[in-house]
């Protein structure tokens, strides 16, 4: 066996005339010439692999990579970051509670796995020019003349998985006076932010009140990641640095700034107030209400919303987290393909970019624009009418009805929202009677309520996981669906979509609230919270990783912060 690999292996990296000199050796000239010859037809045989370029290596563009069948592709990958990030645990990275090593993986780690035949460039792509099938990339390394060439490659389909960056909404002050926390490197420079306030802090020569404000924590940003950061740091505040720092622990605040009426409003509002109240017991400061109108370097400006009132506030350190903005790069697209001034791309429910026919986007730079069902009303009853009778009969209604539900997935949230169990229930008459037939005014008026359930999906890794796998099998069964298209059927031009839209399926979300204490909301309106939610938390973020090394540090890291605590040194 052994032999036999090494043998392969040799056969393919040595030219051809040390393979023709092998061969040869072991087993004659006939057996070369056939083989030789071989090689030359499949050569000319095997149709050219289709060009796939994919930029980022985040949840939604790592997702691909991993279910992607790169046999029938030449896939080229442009990231300025050769690794992925496991951002759900970058709030615990910011304490030391987890190593920043823990929660990356090498990309060419994980492309390995599909014999190298992945490429990837370390770089930024500046440019997207949908026109020519182009992108045009910048490589990371600014300061070397040598490595720093910008380069563009071709494509013939091209994957936008790049994310969103940080949005301050203009707020003066914030890019220069704020930590974010977004990526790796936010995370570290918090770590070493939060120790710089208590090394300041316990300084000879300070008042008390310039002791307070390099104590004072603001958040700004009520959502999950403020939430679980606030939380991190008071666990990280209480149960490890006031022990080595003990004369200024009584001067620590720590303010949680929400704009909105409730922290965690995305939740169930059980979730919401139970973290409201938990927070309250630990001695964080939750101002709802708020807005931040700017920011100094030592004071954060505050506008009660109520009253219209500016109080400024002093600060030692702010983390900012306040929802998602565009990345330039998506911006210029926009532009291009007349999508100018969204927050994200538009894409169809196939991920494929409005206004291009061979770009596709995924996560959070990209957004679904889900199609009306008001707008094809006419057209999927003519085509569910198959008599032309001018009138539906529940028989040829059945017959579109799973159609109609994969095409236009609001119209069975509609359904769950009005507790019925099939379309046949929403064509009732008004006294709730089952009709035998409906006419077009009838229809049009029993589903005319339907497109208020569409949803945005949120910016979130399990949406963009979700999106960069389903895209991968689009591309894996992309030649057979062409002859046997597995979509729904298409009313407005006949025929069968290619592939059944994507479908997002929410599996539940957690809020960890500190005190080994969390909270979680899963389908099917459960919601719990408490130690148990702490434990669920633990071995669902473990599973989640990308790899077992991943998760063999992420566990031992948790173990030995139960054991040794965290560790406060500014590296
Ligand atoms: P990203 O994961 O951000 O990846 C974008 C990739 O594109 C990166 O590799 C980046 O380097 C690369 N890139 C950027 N610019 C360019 C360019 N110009 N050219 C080429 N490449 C580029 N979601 C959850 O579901 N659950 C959670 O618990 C959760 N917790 C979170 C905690 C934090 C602190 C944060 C910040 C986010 C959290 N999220 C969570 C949200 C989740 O991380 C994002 O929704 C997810 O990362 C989106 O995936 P993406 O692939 O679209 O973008
Ligand atoms: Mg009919």
């Amino acid at each position: 066996m052994t032999f036999l690999s090494s043998l392969g292996k040799a056969s393919r990296s040595a030219p051809l005339a040390s393979k023709l000199f092998l061969l040869g050796t072991l087993s004659g000239g006939s057996i070369v010439a056939y083989s030789d010859s071989n090689t030359e037809a499949n050569k000319k045989e095997q149709p050219k692999k289709k060009k796939v370029v994919v930029l980022g290596t985040g949840w939604a563009g790592i997702s691909f990579l991993k279910d992607l069948d790169i046999t029938s592709y030449d896939v080229q990958v442009v990231s300025p970051q050769n690794y992925f990030a496991f951002t759900p645990l970058l709030p615990s990275v910011t304490c030391g509670t987890v190593e920043a090593r823990s929660i990356v993986e090498s990309v060419r780690n994980i492309t390995k796995k599909k014999n190298g035949e992945i490429e990837l460039w370390e770089a930024d792509c500046v440019k997207i020019d949908p026109a020519n099938n182009k992108v045009h990339c910048r490589p990371v390394f600014k300061d070397d003349p040598e490595a720093s060439q910008e380069f563009s490659l071709k494509y013939d389909y091209l994957i936008v998985a790049v994310g969103a960056q940080v949005n301050t909404f203009g707020t003066p002050g914030v890019l220069e006076n704020c930590h974010f926390l977004k990526e790796v490197e936010d995370a570290q420079r918090i770590r070493r932010g939060v120790i710089d306030c208590f090394e300041k802090a316990i300084l000879p020569g300070l008042t008390e009140e310039q002791r307070r404000r390099n104590l004072h924590f603001v958040i700004v940003g009520g959502g999950p990641t403020g939430v679980e950061f606030a939380a991190e740091l008071h666990d990280f505040i209480q149960e490890d640095i006031t022990k080595i720092y003990p004369s200024v622990k009584d001067l620590v605040k720590i303010t949680l700034i929400q704009s909105g009426d409730h922290i965690l409003n995305s939740f169930d509002e059980r979730i919401s107030s139970f973290a409201e109240q938990k927070f309250l017991r630990d001695g964080i400061v939750v101002q709802t209400g708020m807005r931040v109108v700017s920011v100094s370097d030592k004071d954060i400006s505050v506008k009660i919303k109520s009253s219209g009132e500016v109080v400024s506030v002093p600060h030692g350190l702010i983390v900012w987290s306040t929802g998602v903005g565009t990345r330039p790069v998506i911006s210029d697209l926009m532009e291009q393909v007349d999508q100018g001034g969204r927050r994200a791309l538009a894409t169809n429910e196939w991920l494929l970019v409005k206004g291009c026919e061979n770009v596709f986007a995924v996560g959070d730079c990209a957004s679904i624009a889900q199609r009306k069902i008001m707008g094809d009303i006419a057209n999927i009853f003519k085509a569910a009418d198959v008599d032309n009778s001018g009138t539906l009969t529940m028989e040829e209604l059945q017959d579109v009805v799973d159609d109609i539900l994969v095409r236009y997935p609001q119209v069975d949230l509609y359904l769950k929202s009005k507790h019925m169990r099939n379309i046949t229930d929403l064509l009732a008459d008004s006294e709730g009677n089952a009709r035998k037939e409906v006419d077009i005014e009838a229809f049009k008026s029993a589903l005319s309520g339907v497109d208020s359930q569409m949803k945005t999906l949120p910016a979130t890794a399990q949406v963009a996981a979700q999106q960069g796998s389903y895209l991968a099998k689009c591309f894996n069964t992309m030649e057979h669906c062409k002859e046997h298209p597995e979509g729904p059927k298409r009313f407005r031009t006949g025929g069968h979509h290619q592939f059944r839209p994507f479908q997002y399926k929410h599996f539940g979300q957690f809020a960890p609230l500190g005190g080994d204490q969390a909270a979680a909301e899963l389908p099917g309106d459960w919601v719990s919270a408490g130690r148990s939610t702490q434990w669920l938390w633990y071995s669902v973020y473990a599973s989640k990783q990308v790899s077992w090394r991943t998760r063999a540090l992420v566990v031992s890291d948790w173990t030995r912060r139960y054991i040794f605590g965290r560790d406060s040194s500014r590296i």
